[in-house]
């Protein structure tokens, strides 16, 4: 075996290898998927076009190299498209298949013949390029804004140098053709540079589509394991986090903050009378509602049922309490309409204070919580402000 027949060798088994890996994260593990596949078809087909040459008699020798050629555009079609997918960018599927016809009559018309080489590896390189110059180009910014530098370099750079490499071969078959000889196949320099390169090009690019699918996975479960699914609010954990943080802060630069808690006042009747589907309806109405109410750096969770948490950094308990009235009154003033029907709802709430730094935040919650009970004991659609640790709840609270 020549040492290009090595290397052909080398990046089928590597290809083939990346295949499965792509299969498995695709298939098993449900990895964005539509890009994992376009991935998989990518290193299937670029692992099988080596191989096509070596099929001996079976098929004519020429018929295989041009349509590993054709193959080999074809997975670098997949692979542009996979990164489109996984982008969310156009996928261009037009243009790829125009070129992809044109490449395919070309063959038809001038066969897989010794006399058109250098009419087809010219085109075939120039398609290469094309499509590698593009898909490097149009994915590098938005690969940096989304994973940062080095990614978009280790991803877009790979397919940026494969274009170039392409472009020299184009050159080269026109001005040098000894240099590239009568296929990718014949032993010259330049092929064993360029086979090598794409050795070591795939394995970069490869690893760093991983990276990327991983990293996007991770960003993803961050985010579930600290929102709350059907609002879309920070969810208990998160709130917890933020107020241990909220504390650290009061301990260390004496800032103080301020709680909220909401709850729904007969939040039941609207799910008895309009159904469940309503009562999610209502939930995400009063979260917007609440976000609209708090400022930018407000934090904003709900607790579970119908039961929210507002958490108001460098707020005293003045400043929270009149928060909260404007809570209870946008609630209040909230409509929402389902099927022809107008659901009204009211909101009780329990502001608490921090006021010692040596107050943990669970103590602060328990006040906030007995200033809600309060509030829904007297009636609810009211605010109750929870006295200072120590003291007692005064007997009534004000709407
Ligand atoms: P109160 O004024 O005393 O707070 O009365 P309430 O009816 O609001 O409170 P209760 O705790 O009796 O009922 C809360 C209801 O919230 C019961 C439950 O079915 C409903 N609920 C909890 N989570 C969800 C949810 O995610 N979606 C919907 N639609 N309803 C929910
Ligand atoms: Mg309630
Ligand atoms: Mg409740």
């Amino acid at each position: 075996m020549t040492d290009i027949e090595t290397i052909f060798f080398v990046i089928a088994l590597q290809q083939t290898l990346y295949a499965v890996a792509w299969g498995l994260a695709g298939s098993l593990l449900a990895l964005s998927r539509a890009a994992t596949f376009h991935w998989m078809g990518f290193c299937l087909l670029s692992a099988v076009a080596p191989l096509l040459g070596f099929l001996g008699e079976v098929v004519p020798r020429e018929l295989a190299r041009g349509l590993g050629n054709l193959s080999f555009i074809v997975a670098l079609m997949l692979v542009r498209r996979g990164i489109a997918v996984f982008l969310h960018q156009p996928s261009r599927d037009r243009e790829q298949a125009v070129l992809l016809v044109a490449l395919v009559a070309l063959h038809a018309v001038v066969g897989f013949g010794p006399e058109w080489f250098v009419l087809r590896a010219s085109v075939v390189s120039v398609a290469v390029a094309w499509i590698m110059v593009n898909a490097g180009l149009s994915s590098a910014r938005q690969i940096r804004s989304e994973f940062g530098s080095w990614p978009a370099w280790i991803v877009s750079g790979p397919m940026l140098a494969i274009g170039v490499a392409f472009s020299v071969r184009a050159a080269l078959v026109l001005g040098m053709p000894q240099a590239v000889g009568t296929s990718v196949s014949s032993r010259t320099d330049f092929n064993l540079a360029l086979l090598l390169s794409l050795v070591g090009l795939s394995l970069m690019f490869n690893v760093s589509l991983a990276y990327m699918v991983v990293s996007r996975l991770v960003r993803k479960l961050n985010y579930l394991s600290r929102h709350d699914s059907l609002t879309g609010l920070l969810n208990r954990r998160a709130m917890e986090q933020a107020l241990r943080a909220e504390q650290r802060r009061w301990l260390r630069f004496g800032e103080h903050f301020a709680v909220l808690l909401v709850d729904l006042d007969h939040f039941k009747r609207v799910n008895d009378s309009f159904g469940h589907a309503a009562g999610d309806a209502v939930l995400k109405a009063v979260a917007q509602t609440l976000v609209q109410v708090a400022r930018q750096v407000d934090r904003v969770a709900r607790f579970g049922g119908e039961e929210f948490c507002l958490l108001l950094p460098h707020t005293p308990g003045e400043g929270a309490e009149l928060v909260a009235r404007r809570v209870r009154q946008a609630v209040a003033e909230l409509e929402v309409v389902w099927e022809g029907g107008s659901i009204r709802l009211t909101a009780s709430v329990g502001v608490a204070a921090c006021a010692r730094p040596e107050e943990p935040v669970s103590r602060l919650m328990m006040r906030a919580d007995r200033a809600l009970y309060q509030a829904k004991a007297e009636g609810r659609d009211r605010v109750v402000l929870a006295p200072a640790p120590g003291a007692t709840l005064p007997a009534s609270a004000a709407a």
